[in-house]
């Protein structure tokens, strides 16, 4: 699907100004225009627009429940798909929400009107008849379906001998290395997922990276990975997923099936089965060189999408330079191609009513309601995108601010706010700032409980503020067995609950409108949540999320931490540790595994394009 495809959606238009709809889209070419003035012409007549009402825009300016069902239903509906970020449906809820901004009468706040667009890389595809295995005269290209590239392999090609090495491990302390006998410089390696002991790694993807990584460090040309003999999983071939935080490996790395690859060691005069069995059998590496060559070619095409935050502004009529942020995202997970919960074989649309239907219908009501009743400061309301691909809209709109960051005051999150149950809402974030408690405890709604978290990061866009210091709330009523599934539907949204949270949120935001900007002060949860394992040693770091280059950039540092004494600064790209090379987060977390308490390491960060060399020292 191209980009341009999101342009030819056709909007339901508004009455009172329709020679903008056209306009609003600057993927439409000028015949296109043409063409979709007639269409829409023609709507006026068929939508009874003559008569001067659309009735979808007709909102209550107060909080009201059937606002919000009608919010919820709508982008829930089937017709948008599941609202994937960059999906041409992604921009008719777009188009949705900037219409009521616009009929609100909120100023646009994006660099195209309300909209503020940016690009995102969504996935990989193997490019037809250009990702294939060669030998002995034979090519197996991967439309045969025995053969698919990894996600996150590089694109090249490599012809080399084939060399067996195993499940590719290298535990030289265990005194189990699978390449101390061979030699993989320049040739073409192949590995079996998994381990000796048990196939459970097989499908992770953690160990197959790090396997990858290793394989690349000891100088393959290629790597051919396949499945052990009793591999029970039902993924013998990974379904090809680009990973944004991982680097890709430097090297073409394929997937065989497990005959595919018997046929290939026999062609070499190699039995995998007796070689695997006797791995097991010994307890030892059976790792072999063989003189045949093996050409390997992968070719990928990284797909990139345009996606939108859609941005409107209240203007305040106190402090107007000063904004108070209120914030949702509004894309979901389209057919659950990406980090759905649900197992089933056939795609189906998750629809995300609760996720994150409910909050964008919070958001268009607190618009509405606000733009009726004008606040002390400015309220810049945000529908983020590509939440679910990992924050990038909002760490987008923190990359390229509409309003200078230092003005904002303070950011409200809605993510997930529609299943109330028994009044429980959950409030996060009360620690990032001393006024929380007291304005939080002032506030009384019926039905409604409120449990306060201190903890200003989490798994959305509130996150991206918190760690540019602005103090943030984000609200949630809970999890639940229709998260990220096909079946979070709308019928099961608790709307009268809904419209107490958005209730509380108004009071809220109508709360720091009381306070002077010089009261509003970030307060760091007790410790920002860094990253590493339970006991094992931190440095205090907030990984970037949306970084895709080489090495590990950081975009939040804990104060008085090992990372902040040693000099890391946020946006510092971290590239190697004393001498071995973090090319992503993944790379980052395993060699923070081998680091103890007291140690003293070196670390090469790049800052400004400079490399600058620093020492942290691990708290003993
Ligand atoms: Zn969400």
């Amino acid at each position: 699907m191209s980009v341009n495809d999101a342009s030819l959606v056709i909007r339901q238009p508004n009455c009172s100004d329709h020679s903008n709809i056209i306009d609003r889209d600057p993927y439409v070419n000028t015949s296109t225009r043409f063409l979709l003035a007639g269409a829409f012409a023609a709507t006026l007549l068929l939508t009874g627009c003559g008569n001067g009402q659309d009735t979808r825009m007709v909102t209550d300016p107060e909080i009201s429940v059937d606002d919000l069902r009608k919010h919820v239903y709508y982008l829930a509906s089937e017709e948008l798909k599941g609202r994937e970020a960059g999906s041409p449906q992604e921009a008719v809820a777009a188009n949705y929400i900037a219409d009521h901004f616009e009929a609100f009468g909120l100023i646009p706040a994006g660099e195209n009107e309300y909209l503020q667009e940016f690009s995102f890389t969504r996935g990989v595809r193997q490019q037809p008849g250009r990702v294939y295995l060669e030998s002995t005269g034979v090519r197996i290209n991967a439309e045969e379906g025995i053969v698919r590239a990894w996600g996150i392999s590089g694109s090249g090609r490599a012809t080399g001998r084939l060399v067996f090495a195993g499940y590719g491990i290298q535990d030289t302390e265990g005194g189990f290395d699978e390449y101390q006998a061979v030699d993989v410089t320049g040739k073409v390696v192949m590995i079996m997922r998994g381990d000796p002991e048990s196939d459970e790694g097989a499908d992770d993807r953690d160990i197959i990276r790090e396997r990858v990584r290793l394989a690349e460090d000891n100088g393959a040309a290629a790597i051919l990975m396949t499945v052990p003999s009793h591999y029970e999983g039902t993924q013998p071939l990974l379904p090809l997923r680009y990973d944004r935080l991982a680097a890709s490996a430097t090297i073409p790395v394929l997937q065989l099936t497990r005959e595919t690859a018997r046929i290939l060691m026999q062609y070499a005069a190699f039995d995998l089965d007796y070689m695997e069995s006797e791995i097991i059998r010994s307890g030892e590496p059976v790792s072999v060189e063989t003189d045949m060559p093996v050409r390997v070619v992968v070719d990928l095409a990284t797909e990139r999408r345009i996606a939108r935050n859609v941005i409107g502004l209240v203007e305040g009529t106190g402090d107007p330079e000063r904004y108070i942020v209120v914030g949702a995202h509004y894309d979901h997970l389209g057919f659950g191609e990406h980090a759905s919960l649900y197992n089933g074989t056939e795609p189906r649309i998750h629809p995300g009513s609760d996720d994150n239907a409910s909050g964008t219908a919070g958001l268009l009501e607190l618009a509405h309601y606000f733009a009726e009743n004008s606040p002390h400061y400015s309220l810049l309301f945000i529908a983020f995108s590509a939440e679910e691909m990992g924050l990038l809209g909002s760490e987008y709109f923190m990359g390229n601010p509409v309003v200078p960051i230092d003005d904002i005051l303070a950011m409200i999150n809605m993510d997930m706010i529609g299943r109330l149950t028994d009044g429980q809402l959950a409030i996060f974030g009360t620690g990032s700032s001393d006024i929380w408690n007291e304005l939080i405890g002032g506030i009384h709604i019926e039905g409604i409980e409120v449990r306060m978290s201190a903890s200003g990061t989490g798994n959305s866009d509130h996150t991206s503020f918190y760690l540019r210091e602005i103090p943030v709330l984000h609200y949630f009523t809970g999890t639940h067995a229709q998260y990220h599934r096909p079946d979070d539907l709308p019928d099961l949204i608790n709307y009268e609950g809904l419209a107490s949270v958005v209730n509380h949120v108004a009071q809220v935001i109508d709360g720091i409108n009381r306070y002077e900007p010089g009261d509003i002060i970030f307060t760091g949860t007790a410790r920002a949540p860094v990253m590493g394992m339970p006991g094992a040693v931190t440095l205090g770091l907030v990984p970037d999320y949306s970084y895709e280059g080489d090495g590990f950039r950081i975009s939040g540092v804990a104060p008085g931490r090992p990372g902040d004494l040693a000099g890391i600064r946020a946006g510092d790209i971290l590239i190697a540790f004393n001498n071995a090379r973090i090319a992503d987060i993944y790379d980052y977390m395993r060699l923070m595994r081998e680091f103890h308490p007291g140690d003293k390491v070196a670390v090469t960060v790049m800052r400004e394009n400079e490399e600058i060399l620093l020492t942290v020292v691990f708290e003993p």
